[in-house]
């Protein structure tokens, strides 16, 4: 039965190395430094990325050697994926883990990849590099909210991690 569907509605365990690269939407927002409030545990979200991230496509510059440049790059697997709360609320690999439907602006949904960026979804030409930032505790934009907040942000027009409210 699960053979007929599309891999994107499979349960991620069972997709291939292939199938599991495909499923990122290409939004770019797990390249954006946290901060870890020491005291609380909160996650203070920032528009600082990764040295590696392009500013304008929110792609990495040099991902098959990411590690090797940002050793500490975390590398997503199909049992970390649905345990990592700072991932965004529309994250492919969060929302699948959780059983959850793509959204329509995803690639593999509506067939343009472009549309993470139409969608106010990807960092594209939002963000600053870390190169230039300075401390990261001037560029908290945005601590996650309740789930309320989370299904706003799943809409085309909600509110993007990095702007203010
Ligand atoms: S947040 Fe998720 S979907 Fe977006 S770039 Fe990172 S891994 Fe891909």
């Amino acid at each position: 039965m699960n053979a007929a569907k599309p891999f994107w509605e499979r349960p991620i365990d069972t997709l291939n190395r292939e199938e599991w690269e495909a499923l990122c939407d290409g939004c770019g927002q797990c390249c954006l430094h946290k901060v870890e409030d020491a005291d609380t545990g909160e996650i203070y979200h920032t528009n600082v990325a990764c040295k590696l991230l392009n500013l304008k496509t929110a792609q990495c510059s040099d991902y098959p050697r990411r590690h090797k440049f940002v050793p500490d790059c975390l590398k997503l697997t199909p049992k970390t994926a649905g345990n990592l709360a700072w991932l965004p609320p529309s994250c492919a690999y969060r929302l699948r883990a959780d059983g959850e439907p793509l959204p329509e602006w995803h690639y593999l949904v509506c067939g343009d990849r472009e549309a993470v960026h139409a969608a106010g979804i990807s960092v594209a030409g939002k963000v600053i590099s870390e190169t230039v930032a300075g401390p990261l505790e001037n560029h908290i934009v945005w601590p996650y909210g309740d789930d309320e907040d989370a299904e706003e942000y799943l809409e085309p027009e909600g509110p993007a991690p990095w702007e203010s409210k």
